[in-house]
């Protein structure tokens, strides 16, 4: 098998609740020799979802299932799966730079390359053969268009599988050539009692559900991370941003042990909120003229704060957009003369 992860990852297989029925579906059409050559899953979580297609694998490929969808864990498939030995199966991702030890911006032509090399030989065991590829949007543009060739003309008895968190990023050309399916976050109510079994208090299970906008295993992660924390330090550092009482740069060295990638969700959230203040007050013209700005804001900060690989970079976005955010609130104030429209809970 050719897998293109590091040695040291282990990854368990296994699924939620939510994203069984997708398991079950391709299972089924496996069994009923129906299996598209070509299938996109688009992930809605923006959690790591390399669990989730190595646990599709494993039941695509296990031979002695008794429910449908989930693997029995002791056939030779599941065996070899659970040994990351599958001789057909090969899995491309993210490599390690042997440098600098980071992983990769993008998936390399090279991997591509190997991985249809493999999918032309002829198959060790009866499964056929199958490629996985997360996260598919990181294919570079000249791996996208190597693996384009290979959705032309597919060989036989193959199966490739591409999961993405951003559907939008990977080509046309290549979407239109799979059969595309969703792997949706669960209904509130699921997400909810979902996150009380793991054990999130009642209080907090709604909360953290709305900061992570319904993804469930984000709530989850928040929570291991005691994000709430986090967020009202930011918010009570932000009150005095706003009030004078701090400048931009003390704002952001008062809470410099902070991730990139949680600042990013505070940030978000400050932005969300406010708009959701704004749009309880009356809508008036220097009210919709501040949504206006705060929508503008939040897809600027969207798009720049993605930079999270250069420290000093983010550090100067970051500040670009609280000085943004500073100057919308004051205006938005001067015109109307409201409470500041942030800083509700
Ligand atoms: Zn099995």
């Amino acid at each position: 098998m050719s897998v293109d992860v590091t040695a040291s990852d282990t990854i368990t297989p296994e699924v939620l609740p939510w994203q069984l029925e997708t398991v079950k579906q391709l299972v089924q059409l496996k069994q009923n020799q129906r299996l598209p050559h070509a299938i996109l899953i688009q992930m809605s979580t923006r959690m790591d979802s390399r669990n989730f297609g190595w646990y599709l694998v494993t039941a695509l490929l296990c031979e002695d299932s008794d429910q449908p969808g989930v693997p029995c864990g002791s056939c030779q498939s599941c065996s070899l799966m659970d040994a990351n030995n599958y001789p057909d199966f090969t899995f491309t991702t993210l490599e390690e730079n042997d440098k600098t030890h980071k992983l990769n911006k993008d998936i390399k032509i090279d991997q591509i390359r190997r991985l249809i090399h493999q999918l032309s030989l002829t198959s060790n065991l009866k499964g056929g053969k199958l490629a996985l590829i997360y996260p598919a949007e990181k294919m570079n543009q000249s791996a996208a268009n190597s693996l384009l060739k290979t959705l032309e003309e597919p060989a036989d008895q193959a199966t490739l599988i591409l999961i993405t968190h951003n559907a939008g990023k990977l080509p046309i050309t290549i979407r239109s050539r799979c059969q595309n399916m969703l792997v949706g976050n669960p209904s509130a109510d699921d997400a909810e009692d979902w996150l009380k079994q793991q054990g999130v208090t009642v209080e907090q299970v709604k909360q953290y559900l709305l900061i992570a906008q319904r993804d469930a295993q984000q709530a989850l992660k928040l929570s291991n991370q005691e994000f709430i924390k986090d967020l009202d330090q930011f918010r009570s550092r932000m009150q005095e941003y706003l009030g004078n009482q701090l400048d931009v740069t003390s704002l952001l060295g008062s809470m410099k042990n902070m991730d990139p990638s949680t600042f990013r969700l505070l940030v978000r959230n400050l932005l969300s909120e406010t708009i959701h203040a704004c749009l309880k007050q009356p809508l008036d013209d220097s009210t919709k003229h501040q949504i206006i700005k705060l929508i503008d804001l939040t897809k600027h900060s969207n798009f720049i704060l993605q930079t999270e690989e250069n420290n000093l970079n983010f550090q100067l976005q970051l500040e670009d957009v609280l000085i943004s955010f500073k100057q919308i609130q004051n205006r938005g104030n001067d015109n109307a003369s409201t409470e500041p429209g942030y800083l509700v809970t």
